[in-house]
Parts: C-alpha cells; sequence; structure tokens
C-alpha cells in the first residue's frame, strides 16, 4: 500500500518537493479536504505577512538606487580587471532580518545556504535556501529593479501554534 500524499504536505508548504513529489501532491490537493484548507491557511498567512511588511516596515526608497550604484561599480571593477566584453547582469539580495537581535543571539540559527544557480537571464544568480533547522519563514519582495529582490526573514515560525483538525472544525 502507498503512504498516503498527505505526508507531503509541511514539505509542499516550505516549497522543498522535487518534481514529482510535488506532482503528485497537487494531484492530491484535489481530493483531500485536509490538505487543500491547510494550503489555503498557509497562503493566507502568508499574504498577511507580505501586506504587513508593506504596512509596517517599507524598503527604504533611495536604499534599492544605492545597492543598484554599488553593483554597478562592482561590475565595471570585474568588467576592467577581467576585460571581459559582456558582463553578466548581478543580482542582489539584501537579508532583513525583523527578529530581534537578542533571539538570534539566544537561538543562534543555522545560516542561510547560498547557492550559485544558473546565470541565464531568466533565472536568478543567487539561490537562497534555509536549512529545515532554520526555523524561519522567508519572504520574497521584488523591487522595481531586476536585479533586486529583498527576502524578509522572521524567526521562529514553527514557533506558532498550529490548530488540530478539530479546533478547526473539520470533519
Ligand atoms: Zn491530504
Amino acid at each position: 500500500m502507498n503512504p498516503s500524499p498527505c505526508r507531503l504536505l509541511e514539505d509542499y508548504l516550505v516549497h522543498d518537493l522535487q518534481e514529482a513529489d510535488q506532482a503528485e501532491f497537487l494531484a492530491h490537493l484535489d481530493h483531500c479536504f485536509d490538505c487543500r484548507q491547510t494550503v489555503s491557511e498557509q497562503r493566507e498567512l502568508d499574504s498577511l505577512l507580505v501586506q504587513s511588511i508593506g504596512r509596517l516596515e517599507p524598503i527604504p526608497s533611495r536604499l534599492t538606487k544605492r545597492i543598484e550604484r554599488r553593483l554597478k561599480v562592482r561590475q565595471q571593477r570585474r568588467f576592467l580587471a577581467v576585460g571581459m566584453v559582456l558582463v553578466t547582469t548581478a543580482f542582489g539580495i539584501l537579508l532583513l532580518c525583523r527578529a530581534t537581535i537578542d533571539s538570534w543571539h539566544r537561538s543562534d540559527p543555522p545560516l542561510p545556504e547560498v547557492l550559485q544557480g544558473p546565470t541565464s537571464q531568466d533565472s536568478p544568480i543567487v539561490v537562497v535556501t534555509f536549512p529545515r533547522s532554520a526555523d524561519v519563514v522567508a519572504i520574497r519582495e521584488k523591487t522595481d529593479s531586476p536585479n533586486i529582490t529583498f527576502i524578509w526573514v522572521y524567526s521562529g515560525r514553527r514557533a506558532l501554534p498550529v490548530p488540530s483538525s478539530r479546533e478547526v472544525g473539520r470533519p
């Protein structure tokens, strides 16, 4: 007997599924009320977090410009040093942590892993992943610049109470 696709729910929510498992889980969603409801609640929560970021901590308007300028200077230096004809577009990521300094120091969460990804124009040059033990939720916020994306990082995601199926009135 095959294990239930419900087991993939947690990994789906943190975008940690391989392609085949993702397809299996998406097909499963059509038939499983519990998983569908949990995914829906997670999306709502993500949406609320994004809204609250916009309201509480707007990214300073000049920050994006400053980062772009620095990227440009770095690109020019690289261009001169290597003598390349084409300089690939740089992709900047600034990790903004909303957690208090105290909580970071107390728990010392593992550092995110920064990978060099494919360098085509369509995909990001830098990929940031957090180990599962990092206990954070990260929200991507695009800017006007195609080269800059901010990532808001909130610690203690797993500290949020997860309602049991009875508490939210599931059958
Ligand atoms: Zn399910």
